[in-house]
């Protein structure tokens, strides 16, 4: 006789970056801001869940509350390239389809997410950079912000400290704060969606793994949901969001074991951060191989916040 499986229900994970994060690195005021922007998060895309509604708007929805708060590399607190200027990458994927859109180098559009759904929506294509997107993003009437709302005093100071550091390709203490979320809807579906303003002192028109479609963002179905942060290019050459999905598909592995192998894996190349990983049939993980992940947790159970590695969420 089959094995009757209840429905897992409804679950929502964001993150809110990785890097050396420990407690000295992070007064209390800032701790206790950044959990409470988490959380506020989670109850947004929460509502969604808890109503019925995608996984797709849910993780839309969580990803434009971190996107407009400036304590997140993304949107509203992006990091600086190194002439001074924000520029975006974010992407989102529908596991029901496996339709999926992305944007490189936005400058102009208020929620990068947004953008980057409506590239999957409203475009015959998957990924859209620079001027095209920006160009794009004004003609579907998207929210448009000017230079100033993206720019923040904090990451202006890390770009003048990193310019002033010899040989300073990237930021080493990892102040990433990329934002990223991953759902399991009451119907079953999985989406995820990842935003970021990339790593401080970028150039030539650098691409992280966000908006790459397998390597930072994934969403099937038949597998999983996957959000990645940290070192963008490790995550690239280890195509870490696909992977994640095909073990768990193809090896039959939970999330939590394809998750740890594929950040081993990561890592053996140098690379360092985490994913969060909803599965298709309610298992979840948050894995990471830095110090510490900004991540939150949501179900019909409750919800919870976590920075440092070694606090559960
Ligand atoms: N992965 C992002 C990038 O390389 C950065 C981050 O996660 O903070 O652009």
């Amino acid at each position: 006789m089959a094995e009757r499986r209840d429905k897992p229900g409804w679950k929502l994970l964001i993150h809110g970056g990785a890097g050396v994060l420990d407690r000295e690195s992070l007064t209390p005021e800032k701790d206790r801001a950044i959990r409470a922007a988490l959380d506020h998060a989670l109850a947004t895309g929460a509502a969604i869940l808890e109503g019925g509604g995608d996984a797709l708007d849910a993780v839309e929805a969580a990803a434009r509350e971190l996107e407009d708060d400036p304590h997140f590399n993304a949107g509203r607190g992006s990091v600086f390239t190194y002439q001074g200027t924000n520029e975006m990458d974010s992407a989102i994927m529908d596991g029901r389809s496996r339709a999926a859109g992305a944007v490189t180098g936005a400058t102009g559009t208020r929620n990068p997410v947004s953008l980057a759904r409506a590239v999957m929506e409203k475009s015959p294509h998957v990924m859209l950079s620079r001027e095209g997107a920006d160009e794009f993003s004004r003609q579907q009437g998207l929210d448009q912000a000017p230079p100033e709302w993206f720019a923040t005093a904090e990451r202006r100071r890390q770009l003048d400290e990193l310019r002033s550091t010899p040989g300073g390709w990237f930021d080493k203490d990892m102040k990433y704060g990329t934002v990223g979320a991953v759902a399991l809807d009451v119907h079953g579906h999985v989406a995820a969606a990842t935003s970021t303003g990339g790593i401080t002192g970028k150039r030539w028109g650098r691409i992280g793994d966000s908006p790459i479609i397998g390597a930072g963002t994934w969403a099937d179905d038949r597998a999983c949901a996957v959000s990645a942060t940290g070192t963008g290019e490790h995550f690239i050459r280890a195509a870490v969001a696909h992977e994640i999905a095909a073990r768990i598909r193809l090896c039959g592995e939970s999330a939590g074991e394809a998750a740890k192998a594929a950040i081993d894996d990561m890592g053996a190349l140098g690379g360092s951060g985490g994913v969060i990983v909803v599965g298709a049939d309610g298992e979840t993980a948050l894995e990471f191989n830095s110090a510490g992940m900004y991540r939150g947790s949501a179900s019909a159970a409750g919800r919870s916040t976590a920075i440092y590695g070694d606090e559960t969420c």
